[in-house]
């Protein structure tokens, strides 16, 4: 499923982010073609001033003046003297002369009929056409028109935009290999980027479907026990039936355990844990706590103490049922972990920034390599060591609680063996 997702939103990333990309791109080179444009065509009409300056200072046209004017091959120049053409337009080839023709016909139709512009004896216009009648213009065009004694002289100079096109051109086809490259950069962006913003909620749902595998599986036990002794019971002496019975609620009592923390881990996953801080003296906390667990100490032949700081302990801002919570499970993962014989010790210490609980044993121990994994869910360092009631939850909701109240969790080996689980505040 998430496969498909990543793929879904991969191409939608780069899709929207290719998209506006083309468009931005398309934008520029409208403006800078067009700038491309006018600039070309401003340089022309500067061009056309000088030269008409330099034309009304000759008397008469030459060859020579027409062939300079020319300014090797960049202009192409047509006269017209009184509606007769100039020898001088001879030299042009057959297709020159179409080309002359169309952008006379052009002028005619579209400014000829037009009142001149200027008051003075020349005036001039500067157009752009298109030489073969539509598409893009190619040719930049000033027709002269002069009224002199003899009559009226025109001159028509045509110049190419074929450098200007070449240019523009030049600038699309770089603008697509970098936009080519920029399209593979982004689309590979986007893969990876879709594919680490998914990574948490893939994992989230590893987990979660991790979760419901092994709920399910410890679920099973007790159910299968109370339905094999619900079946039994029927056909069963009265001794036998209170003992189905006894059995029934016991493992009922296992399954309501497990069902309250795994709501509990719940809870917290959606942050609807409440938290309520009050300010605890972390020292009375600790002495009730040993008090309610001594029994069991006693009942497991385990010796259990307890080391207080002899100054007064700072009360400490902390849901103080919470953390009873947290060390209930530490002191039940040590006795249930401990040989008889053994010990267990309940440790309060603080340096004025923080307060350290530390519950002891000189238990089993836990590996190295299983020091991380016990606080994950359902984990239980050695199946076959774990007993009734303990699902692998217990160090879970001890590290959602802390985390909870910003602090830490840690487990050490006790010096000569055993566990040492600290919880800082
Ligand atoms: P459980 O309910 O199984 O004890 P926990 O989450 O409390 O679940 O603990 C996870 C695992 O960590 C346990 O199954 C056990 O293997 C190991 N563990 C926890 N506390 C101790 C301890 N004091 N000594 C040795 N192993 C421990």
């Amino acid at each position: 499923m998430f496969r498909k997702v990543h793929l879904r939103l991969a191409l939608l990333c780069a899709g929207i982010t290719i998209f506006i990309l083309f468009v931005m791109s398309c934008g520029y080179l409208i403006v800078s073609e067009q700038g491309l444009k006018n600039s070309g065509f401003l340089s022309f009409q500067s061009d056309m001033n000088t030269l008409i300056r330099t034309l009304d200072e000759q008397t008469i046209i030459t060859h020579e003046w027409l062939a300079r004017t020319e300014a090797n091959g960049r202009y192409l120049i047509n006269v017209v003297d009184n509606g007769v053409p100039f020898l001088y337009n001879e030299r042009y080839s057959s297709e020159q002369k179409e080309l002359f023709a169309s952008a006379w016909d052009y002028y005619n139709h579209t400014f000829a009929a037009e009142p001149a512009v200027s008051a003075s004896d020349t005036f001039h216009t500067e157009f752009a056409f298109s030489s073969a009648g539509r598409g893009a213009d190619d040719y930049y065009a000033c027709v002269v028109t002069s009224q002199r004694h003899s009559g009226t002289f025109q001159i028509m100079i045509l110049c190419s935009m074929e450098p200007l096109l070449v240019q523009i051109r030049t600038q699309r086809f770089l603008f697509l290999l970098m936009d080519l490259a920029a399209f593979g950069v982004l689309a590979l962006f986007s893969w990876y980027f879709t594919k680490r913003i998914l990574q948490p909620l893939e994992e989230n749902q590893r987990r979660q479907n991790q979760f419901i595998a092994s709920a399910s599986h410890e679920l099973r036990t007790p159910l299968a026990v109370i339905l094999s002794c619900a079946s039994a019971s029927g056909k069963a002496s009265e001794a036998e039936r209170q003992s189905f019975l006894d059995s029934i609620q016991s493992e009922g009592l296992r399954m309501s355990r497990l069902i309250e923390d795994m709501l509990m881990l719940t809870r917290a996953d959606r942050y609807r844990w409440t938290i309520q801080k009050e300010p605890t003296e972390l020292d009375t906390l600790l002495l009730d706590t040993f008090e309610a667990f001594e029994p069991v100490a006693k009942e497991n032949g385990i010796r259990f103490l307890i080391t207080l700081p002899e100054d007064a302990v700072p009360s400490v801002l902390c849901d103080p049922e919470r953390i009873r919570q947290v060390l209930a499970i530490l002191l039940h993962n040590a006795f249930s972990y401990t040989k008889k014989g053994g010990f267990v010790r309940l440790l309060l210490t603080h340096d004025g920034k923080s307060a350290k609980l530390a519950v002891s044993d000189t238990g089993i121990g836990i590996p190295d390599e299983e020091k991380k994994k016990i606080f994950e869910r359902f984990y239980r360092a050695d199946e076959a060591r774990s007993e009734k009631g303990h699902f692998g939850l217990g160090l879970c909701i001890a590290a959602e609680i802390v985390n909870a109240h910003h602090g830490r969790i840690l487990v050490e080996d006790t010096p000569g063996g055993g566990s040492t689980f600290t919880v800082v505040l």
